[in-house]
């Protein structure tokens, strides 16, 4: 079930989060500022000290109209899972999952986090992989963005999976969490759903989980899953 309320989203994630293995000081809230809901960060330790630290994003938030089941919480609601696969194997970087708060509003939770970042903290996140809008159609990722080697891994991985390979720009929608990451020269990545068509269900009323078509939202899962575990071998 997809609730409307922020603190009710956010309670559900932690309790994914926990449910997954992600407890005590593994599982932390950022207070973010103009917001009542704090960004939910779950972090995995790695292996290798010096390998950095891979990002995984997805907001929590929605807009006034529909469910924001598609946007976002399809995306948020998928980072327990990838916690929980990766957990199940070693692994050399940290990875950090993050259920930002407040995108809607201008991006404030991701924002919040890129600025409290030390400089060094900052030089150690190797990659940044953003889940937004997904499952109204078969994966796409936003490609005119995409850090050129993270495109080439995700191109990888989309072939190794045997799916198609779509790539769809989403200038019109805006902006997304990636931003504030780009911004401070880290390399970022966004896979969404989002086509000609599907754009319109965002931020209205048929944003509903009858939107998303669940083989669509488990070939988004497999991408992710994958590409997070081939970005632990290569970056
Ligand atoms: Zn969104």
């Amino acid at each position: 079930m997809v609730s409307r309320k922020l603190a009710e989203r956010r309670a559900t994630l932690e309790k994914l989060f926990e449910e997954a293995g992600c407890t005590g000081e593994s599982l932390t809230s950022q207070k973010v500022r103009s917001s009542k809901e704090p960004n939910v960060i779950c972090t995995l330790k790695g292996n290798e000290a010096d390998a950095g630290a891979i990002v995984v994003g997805g907001h929590f938030d929605l807009v006034d109209y529909g469910m924001g089941a598609v946007d976002d919480w399809s995306g948020a609601v998928l980072l327990p899972s990838l916690y929980q696969s990766l957990k199940s194997a070693p692994r050399k970087h940290d990875f950090v999952f993050i259920a930002f708060a407040a995108e809607e509003t201008g991006l404030n939770g991701s924002h919040e986090y890129v600025r409290k970042l030390t400089r060094e903290q900052r030089g150690a996140i190797r990659a940044m992989v953003n889940l937004e809008c997904l499952g109204m159609t078969p994966p796409k990722v936003w490609a005119s963005r995409a850090d050129p080697s993270l495109l080439e891994a995700y191109w990888k991985v989309v072939a190794a999976l045997k799916l198609q390979m779509f790539g769809v720009n989403v200038e019109r929608v805006g902006d997304d969490d990636t931003h504030p990451f780009r911004d401070a020269k880290i390399p970022t990545i966004s896979i969404h759903s989002i086509t000609q068509e599907t754009f319109p269900i965002l931020h209205s009323k048929r944003d509903q989980v009858a939107a998303i078509h669940p083989e669509m939202y488990y070939d988004a899962y497999r991408v992710a899953a994958t590409l997070l575990a081939y970005l632990d071998t290569t970056q």
